[in-house]
């Protein structure tokens, strides 16, 4: 079972965030999940691989565009490099090889990726579960916004509800093994949260 991940190229103004990340990828590789990601080898995204690296274990496949492989400190130690001719292909592959996603800190690149992946999921294009995992509240202020959507008409709690939120690598961890045979199975996940 593959668990993508996405995060930023900068490691961000707080080193919690890159040790939180390391300990994600450390913890997805010592369960046997295989770590999906954009082949970065900088900020967020090089600590994530970072840490399941050296754990051994589920493996690393990276998926960067040609034009970005400098850019972007492209690795070539992973177990699996996929080179796409662009970013559509990119998210397209990330999104096929993956059996659920995990958002991390992260900037423009990993809001973009989050949330049209979550808007294929709320068109039912998938039943993928996403995972957002906000160490140190990095992400309060999107929550906070998800919900200013729901309270505003935009938005159902139905589709709310897709977005699961979880504070701690552990639960994470927990989350993704209590669904992992229906996610290999390719099964739906149960919404935790009441429809509307
Ligand atoms: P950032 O969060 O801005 O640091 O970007 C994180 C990653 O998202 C980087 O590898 C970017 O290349 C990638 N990214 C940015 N835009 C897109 C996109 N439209 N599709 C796929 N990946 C993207």
């Amino acid at each position: 079972m593959n668990v993508c991940v996405f995060c930023g190229a900068n490691p961000g103004a707080s080193l919690l965030h890159v040790s939180t990340a390391q300990d994600l990828g450390k913890g997805l590789a010592e369960n046997r999940f295989g770590l999906v990601f954009g082949a970065g080898g900088a900020g967020i995204m090089g600590a994530v691989s970072d840490g399941a690296l050296a754990a051994g274990g589920g493996g690393v496949i990276g998926v960067i565009p040609q034009p970005l492989l400098d850019r972007e400190y492209g690795r070539s130690d992973l177990t699996d490099l996929r080179i796409v001719p662009n970013m559509h292909e990119r998210k397209a592959l990330m999104h096929e090889l993956s059996h659920a996603f995990v958002v991390l800190p992260g900037g423009l690149g990993t809001l973009e990726e989050f949330f049209e992946v979550l808007t294929w999921r709320q068109l039912g294009l998938h039943h993928k579960p996403m995972i957002v995992l906000n160490a140190d509240g990095y992400y309060t202020p999107l929550i906070d916004l998800l919900d200013h959507a729901v309270d505003q008409g935009f938005m159902t709690n139905t589709d709310r509800a897709l977005v699961t939120i979880l504070d701690s690598v552990p639960e994470v961890l927990d989350h993704l093994a209590v669904h992992r045979n229906d996610l290999v199975a390719g099964g739906p996940v149960p919404n935790t949260e009441p429809a509307d």
